[in-house]
């Protein structure tokens, strides 16, 4: 991939900001177990976050691909501000495309200045990878819908300024077809949310949010009634793609800091980079990250260039979280004792990476994704799963 001076350009400040300003700070940040929104808005002033998001509503409007440049580079210095961004990118594009211009005006301007966090709600206790089953409910009363249900899973559940939620309006038999997309800010009377205890990822918190007898007006409705299934699983096609990114950004950090151990460290009369037994894990692990970066910049390009890239997403997202988990326990393995311990971030980033080999869809469903591209509704029977 060739990239042109702009996206360049882009890539080099957030690289600058990831080293420099995240990465010496990222273990405090999962210690301190929260958002940090002064980070947020400071990286707003820089131009770092909501990139994506249109000029006119306060963006710069750029393509997906100089996204997922940014979305990698800051995931070097800390996977889970690198969220921040892509969670955006992925809300931002649904408001963008779905919502009224109200809510557009109200909401959209909010990502790029580091002013509002957004998190999407669409797991349910009974379903997640089977997301057309899901049954909280929204009934329509005048100008307003009413939502009443458990959503669960949700990244920011305590910290979002608003829930892009999925509900469902029309009949369980409808499946998916009966679900529908509405923003719902976060101090709307009647939400309650609580926080789980997480392997990683502990800045962005993930937990449950309750609805009870939520009043949502009829102009926070994101799209049609019926539309919300497609709009999601159109926005994961972007974030899945990102997703990989992310996770291969920390991949990249943790090899080269392995790199430079096995430059400085010695045994047996030098440095262990002679041997071969070092070096070509680090190899193998270089090359996996180099293959599976191309393809997911392979799907944001056809994204950009408006053509389809379901499968190509799909089998980044399972590549890339599984791969880069595997890289960053070998770096773990090529530092001996030092590895184990807690005050390095590689076990930060084995935790934090492998939080997203289920979270935006499992592998399991990714490969069943293929598999249907492949060889048609002959290769799955579930419900919902369906590229949209
Ligand atoms: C770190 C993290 C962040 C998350 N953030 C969010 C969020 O912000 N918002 C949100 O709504 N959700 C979020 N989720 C939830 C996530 O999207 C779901 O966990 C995921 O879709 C899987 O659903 P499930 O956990 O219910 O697993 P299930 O659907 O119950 O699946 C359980 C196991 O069965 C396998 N399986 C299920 N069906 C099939 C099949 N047909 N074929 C083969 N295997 C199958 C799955 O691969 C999995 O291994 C997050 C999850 C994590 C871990």
């Amino acid at each position: 991939m060739i990239l042109d001076s702009d996206q360049i350009a882009l890539r080099d400040a957030a690289r600058r900001f990831s080293r420099q300003r995240l990465l010496p700070t990222y273990m405090q940040r999962e210690k301190d177990g929260v958002t940090d929104r002064a980070l947020l808005r400071e990286m707003g002033e820089l131009g770092l976050l909501g990139v994506d998001v249109a000029p006119e509503h306060g963006g710069m409007g750029v393509d997906s691909v100089t996204t997922g440049l940014i979305v990698e580079e800051l995931a070097y210095g800390d996977f889970n501000v690198s969220a921040v961004v892509l969670v955006m990118s992925l809300c931002g594009a649904i408001i963008a495309k779905n919502a009224s211009p109200k809510v557009v005006a109200e909401w959209l301007p909010r990502i790029p200045r580091g002013d509002a966090i957004l998190a999407l709600s669409i797991t349910e206790p009974k379903c997640g990878s089977d997301a057309g089953a899901l049954v909280l409910k929204a009934k329509r009363e005048g100008d307003f819908y009413i939502l009443n249900g458990e959503k669960t899973s949700t990244t920011y559940c305590d910290c979002a300024d608003a829930f892009v939620v999925f509900a469902r309006t029309g009949t369980v038999e409808e499946a998916a077809r009966g679900v529908t997309a509405f923003l719902v800010p976060a101090n709307t009377p009647g939400i309650q949310t609580t926080r789980f205890k997480d392997l990683g990822s502990h800045m962005s918190g993930r937990g449950s949010v309750f609805f009870d007898n939520v009043k949502v007006p009829a102009e926070n409705r994101l799209g049609g009634e019926g539309k919300g299934f497609s709009q999601v699983m159109a926005g994961f096609d972007y974030s899945r793609a990102l997703i990989a990114l992310q996770c291969l950004g920390a991949a990249q950090a943790s090899l080269d800091e392995a790199w430079a151990y096995t430059k400085e460290r010695e045994a047996f009369g030098g440095p262990i980079a002679r041997f071969q037994g070092v070096s070509f894990p680090l190899v193998e692990g270089e090359t996996l990250v180099a293959a599976a970066r191309q393809l997911s910049y392979h799907a944001l390009e056809l994204r950009d260039a408006g053509q389809p890239h379901t499968v190509e997403a799909a089998m980044v997202k399972y590549l890339a979280p599984k791969t880069s988990f595997d890289v960053i326990h070998q770096c773990a393995l090529t530092l001996g004792h030092y590895g184990w311990s807690m005050d390095l971030p590689h076990q930060q980033r084995m935790r934090d990476v492998m939080g997203l080999e289920i979270g935006d869809g499992t592998a399991g469903i990714m490969k069943m994704i293929v598999a249907r591209a492949r060889a048609g509704r002959a290769a799955t029977e579930e419900r919902g799963i369906a590229p949209a």
